[in-house]
């Protein structure tokens, strides 16, 4: 057998038996078996005997007599040539595979060379109904056995995601399962930032159109962004029958037919949204709608707890007046860069900057102006730095700066740069005008053996002999002052 019969492999055995016997039966040269597919075409599925040679593309249901067969519901008798123009002499018998104007399931022909038995029509049309019932049978098995899969699936979501707390891990893990439970070709989540009023494509699965990953969008622009800013469900079941909208990103095309979108909700908030896309026109029934309904409100309370583990996560390892990474963020870069440096062999260098009297900038303007003066010399540093450095808090109002490739020299002239703008920095507070500077040691590292604490520590004794030789400098460790 090469002909699809997708849904009928349980019957296809008896429905091969009982096309040959149909043959048999009418004296008929070939039998076959005609299906409409998922487009609307009726198909040859099974023929008798198998290697029978039958057009592959199949007929449309409309404007062909075979598709009038099924379409009508009625049998047909007629020469060949009247049915397949030019196909040859001979008689062709047709019967739908189910009553008159029921199901369009598809047809059985027979072919004679000569003429037919004159009851060979009813005596087709009977065994058809025969046929079109077993067919049915079979369908409705299939369709209950993939429902209680769905099911299933539906069942381990709900069981196991609550305790995911990597955002990424977690919407992965849902588009996937939101695939499975509703049978969709595709997924996608989105989360929404309520203050700016945008979504964020999170995650997908599936099939889905190219270039959504990572994008972000306005709160009113597409059918995904309309569920998320409004928190409503839009079971959208004829796409093509309604162009106002992108699916989900304004120019990112999609070909999908239908979809469902759903709010994620947590205490009345919708903080994201979760698609699936079908290809087809009404692909989806209700039981697919209620199951991702199912999903979504069993899997929003997990994406709000993950948010939340990713900003406590993020903040562990900020520092909170001046927005740096902290002294644990920092230790981990630090840690890596002489890694990085150990396995390459390329160098990187360590400056531990510290700003001068310090203690006079508090106790003659108080604590709050010795904060913004932290801020300002921290974002100094930070702009004079290029994308792969790291600057830190290392304590007080001591900063360390990484610069993974950096030799000592090149640093050198950084940390200048540094200390200039430090220099030249006004914080203004009441009429009064503050000025600091600040002190660096430097520490390369050109054979990659030293640990990075080793490294730090001989910066932190360059900084001691820069603070000694009069403050407002840099020194390379080794150097004198
Ligand atoms: P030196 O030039 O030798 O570095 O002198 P210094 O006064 O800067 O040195 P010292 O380390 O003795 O003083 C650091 C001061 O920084 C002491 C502490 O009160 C102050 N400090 C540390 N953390 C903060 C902070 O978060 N805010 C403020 N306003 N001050 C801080
Ligand atoms: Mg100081
Ligand atoms: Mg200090």
């Amino acid at each position: 057998m090469d002909a699809p019969l997708p849904g009928l492999e349980t019957v296809a055995e008896e429905l091969a038996a009982w096309l040959e016997a149909m043959r048999l039966a009418l004296g008929a040269e070939r039998t076959s078996l005609w299906i409409v597919d998922p487009d609307g075409r009726l198909r040859v599925a099974l023929r008798s005997p198998s290697d029978a040679s039958l057009d592959p593309e199949g007929v449309p249901l409309e404007g062909h007599a075979l598709g009038w067969v099924v379409s009508e519901g009625v049998s047909l008798r007629a020469s060949r040539k009247e049915i397949f123009h030019g196909g040859g002499g001979g008689w062709v018998v047709a019967a739908p595979l189910s009553e008159p104007r029921g199901d369009r399931v598809g047809c059985a022909m027979a072919e004679f060379d000569g003429v037919p038995r004159p009851d060979a029509p009813q005596a087709l049309e009977l065994a058809a109904a025969i046929a079109g019932r077993l067919i049915n049978d079979a369908r409705a098995a299939e369709a209950a056995l993939e429902d209680l899969r769905r099911s299933e699936a539906l069942y381990d979501t709900v069981l196991d995601l609550d305790r995911e707390l990597d955002l990424r891990e977690l919407s992965a893990a849902v588009c996937q399962r939101a695939r499975r439970v509703t049978g969709a070709r595709g997924a996608v989540a989105a989360l929404w930032n309520h203050d700016e009023r945008t979504g964020r494509i999170v995650a997908s699965d599936g099939e889905v159109p190219k270039g959504l990953s990572a994008m972000t969008f306005r709160g009113d622009a597409s059918y995904l962004s309309l569920a998320l800013s409004n928190a409503t469900s839009l079971p959208l079941d004829d796409l093509a029958g309604r162009k106002r909208l992108p699916l989900y990103v304004e120019g990112v095309v999609s070909d999908a037919g239908s979809a469902i979108i759903l709010p994620l909700i947590v205490e009345a908030d919708s903080i994201g949204a979760l698609a699936v896309e079908y290809e087809r026109p009404r692909e989806f029934g209700e039981r697919d709608f209620e199951r991702l309904r199912a999903i979504a409100l069993s899997v929003a309370p997990a994406f709000r707890n993950a948010l939340e583990f990713g900003e406590v996560k993020a903040m562990s390892l900020s520092d909170a007046l001046t927005g740096l990474p902290n002294r644990r963020a920092t230790e981990r870069a630090l840690a890596s860069a002489a890694a990085i440096s150990e396995r390459t062999g390329t160098p990187f260098s360590v400056a531990v900057v510290d700003i001068d009297h310090f203690k006079k900038v508090n106790d003659r303007f108080g604590h709050d102006v010795g904060d913004m003066v932290l801020q300002s010399v921290a974002r100094s540093i930070r702009d004079e730095l290029r994308p792969g450095d790291h600057a830190g808090r290392w304590g007080g109002e001591e900063f360390l700066v990484v610069l993974p490739g950096a030799a000592v020299e090149d640093a050198a002239r950084v940390l200048e740069r540094v200390r200039r703008r430090v220099e030249a920095l006004d914080v203004e507070w009441r009429g009064k005008t503050v000025t600091v500077t600040v002190s660096a040691g430097l520490s390369g590292c050109p054979e990659p053996v030293r640990s990075g604490t080793a490294v730090v520590a001989s910066a932190d004794a360059a900084l001691y002999q820069a603070k000694r030789g009069g403050r407002n400098s840099v020194l390379i460790a080794g150097d004198r002052a």
